[in-house]
């Protein structure tokens, strides 16, 4: 049982001066392993006092002080490699070999901001005038539950690239995980001030966040609704917002591709972070006319699939996070039996034999039409539905029939068809065949899935002002 009762601010550990707490739960054994202390609309005051503070020198620092800085936090988060993969396993049900990618992943992205720092134009010249890219302020940072590490340091790494100082508000559900790579944060030895978090609750540190006058910009990843309220509480103040949300991610199947082979990636492509990813491809699109053998493989793949304990070397899919997260999927299977899809695999309650955690039975749907409630709302889990098209305009049509635009996915065995077909789907980033989203390259949403754009030189851009000076040669 641990209790976490320190937020950091100005470079050191402090105790918040809110009193409420949140108790944390394993997901994988319902047993109670710690609690945090959550901070307050105060101790969030606080630390955009001292962010505001730092900012000023940190703005002025030069490219290679920063990217000496990036350097240090990605081996500082390297080196607690262990602690924090037990982190993942523990608090949120990650199986080890996904928590170690994980902490990779986290870590690498602070390399990538550096490489993309090196690279980036802070100044350009336009005829008569100088056009620099200056730090935007403070930025409040809002993280999910879903991918803790890497959400924050996505966030934190552009924003130190950019020269500007941070207030992290990570999930209440995740403070296990946020404490440690605080720590690692904290060991990387970074001027104080330019990193600062404060454990809390949405309705408080994240609403204090959104509507302060010192915070310059917001950088958010959640739900979609929760984006809403904030682009909506950021405006009086005018802030910058950048949001990352939800989604409902279509996989096109074209009828040229080898089905063995495509199928079954297809499917895993729903299972990613166990079933909890804003990328899930959760509406798998496929040829009418070969429904059947769609069928067959997709429920072969989903029967092979290893739920277990996260411990468990064998086990590919861990629980799910909360009692109401896994509340919500059970929903969202009931609901897709009761408006008549086609159970092929899966269904309510338990896998049998683990039923001490939050582990749902990987489901797949046939049959589902797009007015049925799973194939239009984010079910974040493991859940995928099949829809079937007659011809590949109906596939576009139907892949673009969704309020979001996250991410998409096409297998194709014919390449220049595949990428003719990504340019017709409204979405932030389009799949080909397996492949994984390069993360040099942006990444965002089209709709309601967000605005603006993380990693590399566009998540820098997004934390920079644009100053034109002209006459920068003129004298009299
Ligand atoms: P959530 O929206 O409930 O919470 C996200 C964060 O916002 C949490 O830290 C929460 O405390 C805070 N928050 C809640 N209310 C707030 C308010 N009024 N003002 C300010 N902050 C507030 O999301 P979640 O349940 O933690 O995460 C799951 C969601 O995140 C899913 O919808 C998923 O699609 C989305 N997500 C998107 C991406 C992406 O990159 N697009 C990545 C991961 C997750």
């Amino acid at each position: 049982m641990r209790t976490i009762n320190r937020i950091f601010i100005n470079g050191e550990f402090v105790q918040p001066q809110g009193k409420d707490e949140q108790i944390l739960i394993n997901p994988s054994t319902k047993e109670v392993i710690g609690k945090v202390i959550l901070g307050n609309e105060e101790d969030t005051r606080t630390a955009i006092a001292a962010a505001k503070m730092a900012f000023k020198t940190f703005s002025q620092t030069t490219i290679a002080e920063r990217g000496e800085i990036l350097q240090r936090l990605h081996d500082s988060v390297l080196a607690r490699m262990d602690t924090l993969v037990e982190a993942n396993i523990n608090e949120y049900g990650a199986p080890r070999k996904m928590a170690i990618g994980r902490v990779k992943l986290a870590a690498n992205i602070f390399l990538d901001a550096k490489e993309a720092l090196e690279n980036f134009e802070f100044v350009r010249y336009m005829a008569s005038a100088k056009v620099v890219k200056e730090p935007i302020g403070v930025i409040g940072i809002i993280t999910p539950w879903n991918a803790s590490y890497s959400q924050i340091t996505t966030k934190l790494a552009v924003a130190i690239a950019a020269g500007c100082t941070v207030v992290i508000k990570p999930s209440e559900l995740s403070a296990i995980q946020t404490d440690e790579i605080v720590e690692a944060f904290h060991q990387a030895g970074v001027p104080k001030g330019i990193i600062n978090i404060v454990n809390g609750l949405g309705n408080t540190v994240g609403v204090e966040l959104t509507r302060h006058q010192d915070v310059a910009m917001i950088n958010f990843t959640g739900s979609t609704r929760v984006g809403k309220e904030i682009r909506r509480g950021a405006v009086d103040t005018m802030k910058r917002v950048t949001l990352e949300l939800g989604g409902k991610s279509p996989i096109i199947v074209l009828d040229d591709v080898d089905f063995e082979k495509a199928i079954p990636v297809a499917v895993n492509q729903v299972l990613t972070n166990n079933g909890q990813a804003c990328i899930a491809g959760s509406r798998l699109l496929v040829p009418e006319h070969r429904l059947e053998e769609v069928k067959r493989i997709a429920k072969r793949t989903m029967e092979a699939v290893k739920v277990g304990m996260p411990s468990d070397e064998a086990t590919t899919l861990g629980p799910i996070v909360t009692k109401k997260q896994y509340k919500n999927v059970q929903h969202y299977i009931q609901i897709g039996i009761e408006e008549g899809a086609d159970l092929i695999t899966g269904g309510v309650g338990h896998p049998e034999g683990l039923e001490g955690g939050y582990f749902v039975k990987p489901t797949l749907f046939a049959n589902v039409t797009e007015d049925m409630t799973i194939a239009k709302e984010e079910i974040f889990g493991p859940v995928q539905a099949i829809l079937t098209y007659k011809t590949e305009e109906e596939a576009i049509e139907m892949a673009n029939n969704t309020p979001y635009g996250l991410a998409a996915y096409i297998h194709s065995g014919n390449l220049e068809k595949a990428n003719n077909l990504a340019r017709k789907i409204n979405s932030g980033t389009v799949l080909i065949n397996g492949a994984f989203h390069e993360l040099k390259a942006p990444f965002g949403g089209y709709k309601e899935s967000g605005i603006g754009r993380e990693y590399g030189e566009y998540g820098i851009e997004e934390c920079l002002e644009t100053k034109t000076i002209t006459g920068y040669q003129k004298t009299y």
